[in-house]
């Protein structure tokens, strides 16, 4: 790949970072609880049902972890986030990748636009 064309990828990198909407790290998992009590519907010998889901997000923060419960009522909300920080470290990804190759291409560049007597060492 050309230089302009790597600095224009990385263009189009930074445009979609900066239409990111609100993000969060983390993944959600659903869980089921039976709580015992007698003649509940948790422990009814037939059909035993239990209570949930409970949704939880776990995430690492500065290496940090933490789970939280999370209401029924946000996890829309939740999930959009977790999809807006997927996709964060997609593009800074990208981005990095695009810029190694960038930087390889330069010194590339600069290698052979150099005098010859630079370039090799005697040993
Ligand atoms: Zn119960």
């Amino acid at each position: 790949m050309r230089q302009e064309q790597l600095q224009a990828q990385i263009e189009k990198v930074k445009a979609e970072l900066l239409k990111l909407g609100p993000m969060r790290p983390g993944s959600l998992s659903q869980q089921y609880s039976a709580c015992q009590k007698p003649g509940c519907k948790c422990v009814d010998p037939a059909h035993p049902q239990k209570h949930g889901p409970f949704y939880q997000l776990s995430y690492t923060h500065l290496g940090k972890s933490t789970t939280q419960f999370v209401r029924p009522q946000f996890v829309p909300e939740v999930r959009k986030q977790l999809a807006n920080y997927k996709k964060f470290k997609t593009l800074t990804q990208q981005w990095v990748t695009l810029a190694l190759e960038l930087c390889k291409l330069e010194m590339q560049k600069a290698r052979s636009a150099a005098p010859p007597s630079a370039t090799t060492h005697q040993s």
